[in-house]
Order: C-alpha cells, then sequence, then structure tokens
C-alpha cells in the first residue's frame, strides 16, 4: 500500500518531475550496466535542476557521478553557456554518465573526471568560483568536501548534500554504523555554521540545502 509520502511524492513527479527519454534511460539502464541502483528520485533531480538554476547556473560541481542521472538534472539546470565538473571514482560509472550526458545532449557542457575526489579537487581550485556543488558519494567523506565547497563557492552559491536521512537511519538511535555516524555529524555542523543559511530538503532520502552568505 502505498503511503501518503509516496502518494504524495508521485504527485510532485506527475507535476513537475517528468522524466523524458534520456532520464528514464539513464535511471533504467544503469543497473542493466552494473551500477548500484543508488540514484537521486526524479522529484530530488527536479529539485537539483532547480538549485542549479537558482544558484546562478553558470558553475556547478558534483561529487559522486554514478550514471549521470542527477548530473543530467543540474547540466539541464544550468544557463546555454554554464558548465557542470563531475568527479567519480569508479572508470565503469563514468563511462556509463558520459554515454548518459551524450545522449541527453548535455556532454558539451560536463566534464566528467575520473579519481578520488579528494584528490581530483586539489586540481580544481582555479575553476572557483563555483554557483553550485551536489555533494553525494562516500558518507565519510562529507566534512571534507563540505570544507572545500566552503572555500570555493561564491557568496550566494548553494550547497546541496543528498542522503542527508539515510533511510530515516539518522533518527533511529539503535543504527550506529560509521556513515550514518558521519551523516549525524555533518547535519549538525552544517546546522551550527553561521556562514550559511541551511536546512533539509525532505523529498526522497533528504537532501540538505546551504546557501553561502560571504
Ligand atoms: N549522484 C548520483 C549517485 C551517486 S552514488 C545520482 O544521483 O545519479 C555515489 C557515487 O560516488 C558512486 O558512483 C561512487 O563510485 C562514487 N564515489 C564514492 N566515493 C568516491 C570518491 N572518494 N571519489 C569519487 N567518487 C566517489
Ligand atoms: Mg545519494
Amino acid at each position: 500500500m502505498a503511503t501518503y509520502k509516496d502518494r504524495l511524492s508521485r504527485y510532485i513527479h506527475q507535476l513537475f518531475a517528468q522524466e523524458n527519454g534520456a532520464l528514464k534511460r539513464a535511471r533504467r539502464e544503469s543497473p542493466e550496466r552494473g551500477l548500484p541502483p543508488i540514484n537521486v528520485s526524479a522529484e530530488e533531480g527536479r529539485f537539483l535542476q532547480f538549485l542549479a538554476r537558482a544558484s546562478g547556473g553558470r558553475k556547478a560541481l558534483e561529487i559522486g557521478t554514478l550514471g549521470g542521472y542527477s548530473g543530467i538534472w543540474i547540466a539541464r539546470g544550468l544557463l546555454p553557456e554554464g558548465r557542470m565538473i563531475t568527479l567519480e571514482v569508479d572508470p565503469l560509472h563514468a563511462q556509463v554518465a558520459r554515454d548518459h550526458f551524450a545522449a541527453a545532449g548535455v556532454a558539451e557542457k560536463v566534464q566528467v573526471l575520473v579519481g578520488n575526489a579528494h584528490d581530483l579537487l586539489r586540481g580544481l581550485s582555479g575553476e572557483a568560483p563555483f554557483d553550485f556543488v551536489f555533494i553525494d558519494a562516500e558518507k565519510v567523506g562529507y566534512q571534507i568536501y563540505y570544507d572545500w565547497a566552503m572555500t570555493y563557492l561564491k557568496a550566494g552559491g548553494i550547497l546541496a548534500a543528498h542522503n542527508a536521512f539515510r533511510g530515516g537511519r539518522v533518527v533511529d538511535e539503535s543504527a550506529d554504523e560509521e556513515s550514518t555516524r558521519a551523516i549525524r555529524e555533518f547535519n549538525r555542523r552544517v546546522a551550527g555554521d553561521e556562514r550559511v543559511i541551511s536546512t533539509i530538503f525532505p523529498a526522497g532520502d533528504g537532501t540538505l540545502i546551504a546557501v553561502k552568505q560571504a
């Protein structure tokens, strides 16, 4: 039986977040090519598209590409001259994503860099300032990615970080695995950071969002 939340999520999906062919293909084909089905949902993707544009729409960074599903939404939120860099450690994921960016007609806007994001970020300071940064890679790295983003986002730039709920485990007191502890700590830290105005957007698995004030 669909829950109340499922029905409202479907309502948003149908009204605002219809997937075209390339997005459907990215969602369906990624698992067929061996990738885990852990992409954002359509309504979360639509939200990322919105944020990419609201932040200025010129320069976006994604950490954790997978098969390119969230990246297509972000790229579609950019201005015609906007650009996105997306970082992925797994070469197969990066190849699948490149195929999906091409099919979606956004390959020109998107650069997929393959490697550990922590290493790749060291070479990206020259690309700053960024309008928008989306964090969606390993959860224990979020604080480090956040520190980088706070340095290289423009004033008024937006940060988003996926899986703020960890499937509900952030509020389950018996959940004590490292990734959940890392997200709890991350959420708490951003909530208390006076450089940003932040909250969690509660669709799907929760997306922490923060706008940098200066
Ligand atoms: N944003 C994607 C989902 C990303 S899943 C979407 O919604 O469509 C997380 C991805 O991060 C995986 O592809 C994983 O290989 C990658 N990843 C994990 N740790 C990483 C690291 N340290 N550097 C770069 N990529 C990493
Ligand atoms: Mg995620």
